[in-house]
């Protein structure tokens, strides 16, 4: 399979379907464009989180129980900022932190965080090319019910995703252009996949910063090369995360299909899972190709095997 394709993806269920297509696809032939909009400055750090999860996962480096962070860590860091009456609802472990001390170094030398991304790649031995969607800082909003707007960090880990989501707003956007690699990428490939990442705060910032949703129309991708996209929502529930929570909160349904439907338009084939079959014909009736599989993707084995499939797929849409 020779394929050659570009992956979005956010952090957590980005990075498995990202790692089962490393496996498969040969450096040259797969590009992971990352969503940065959960990016945010801690005790002064830099962080950057799914951009984090992708890079550890497809090093081998990931705490598989977590789903963020690194595998072996310590907290000797966290203790002695508590004890110190630093704030701790954002878990630093000690080998991560060399990760944040490092990129906000080099940031403040004025190196790009694509540069930075590259560097650290190569460091930890990832062959495939892992950019994020743009060197400019568009932090996402949440608007929420109970505490107005909140920066997406403090929604998410600090207040545990509690407060009811109205909207979600992506500060910079007009003014964000994609990072240095991202255009070349999408325009080479022979198709975009998009990962089973959150659809409102993972997939949605990385369409709005790479202009790839709007741009495609306008001959963004020299070739028509289809994009696909796998549900993140499962029997009406997200694997992980806030995802079916807040489509419920903005008053849709969470469903394959509700996913699909954000996707009209723009996305050529849909994934999605066994256990949602009876929805084939709805999402099909959005002008989709539909292949159907059992997406969970609870092991290395379950990446893979997902991997192939979307591989499969592709070459039925060529
Ligand atoms: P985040 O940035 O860390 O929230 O991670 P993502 O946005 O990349 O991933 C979150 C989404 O991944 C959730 O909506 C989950 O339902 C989805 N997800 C996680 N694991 C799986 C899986 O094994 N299969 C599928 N289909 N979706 C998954």
């Amino acid at each position: 399979m020779n394929l050659k394709i570009v992956a979005l993806a956010g952090g957590v269920g980005g990075a498995k379907l990202a790692h089962g297509l490393a496996k498969i696809l040969s450096p040259e032939n797969l590009t992971i464009i990352v969503n940065t909009g959960d990016d945010f400055e801690h005790h002064g750090l830099y962080i950057s989180p799914d951009l984090d999860t992708v890079c550890y996962t497809l090093a081998g480096l990931a705490n598989p129980v977590t789903g963020w962070g690194r595998v072996n860590e310590s907290w000797n860091a966290t203790e002695n900022i508590a004890k110190l009456g630093g704030q701790t609802w954002f878990q630093l472990g000690d080998r991560d932190l060399a990760t944040h001390l490092m990129r906000t170094s080099r940031l403040k030398k004025g190196d790009s965080l694509s540069a930075i991304t590259h560097d650290f790649c190569h460091a930890w031995g990832i062959e495939h090319r892992i950019i994020p969607m743009t060197d400019d800082y568009m932090p996402t909003i949440v608007d929420t019910v109970e505490m107005g707007e909140l920066p997406f960090q403090e929604y998410f880990v600090h207040q545990r995703c509690k407060p009811t989501v109205k909207g979600f707003r992506f500060e910079g956007v007009e003014s964000v252009r994609p990072a240095e690699g991202v255009e070349k990428a999408i325009n080479d490939a022979d198709a975009v996949v998009i990962c089973p990442s959150n659809p409102w705060v993972s997939i949605a910032p990385i369409l709005a910063a790479t202009k790839l949703n709007s741009t495609r129309e306008a001959g963004f991708t020299s070739k028509k090369n289809p994009i696909v996209a796998l549900s993140p929502i499962i029997g009406g529930e997200a694997v992980k995360g806030p995802a079916a929570k807040m489509y419920r909160e903005l008053g849709i349904e969470p469903s394959a299909l509700a996913v699909a439907k954000g996707y009209e338009g723009f996305v050529d084939g849909f994934i999605f899972d066994k256990v949602d079959a009876v929805l084939e014909p709805e999402i099909q009736n959005l002008g989709m190709k539909t292949m159907i599989i059992d997406s969970y993707m609870k092991d290395i084995n379950g990446r893979e095997r997902v991997a192939k499939d979307v591989l499969k797929f592709i070459h039925t849409l060529l």
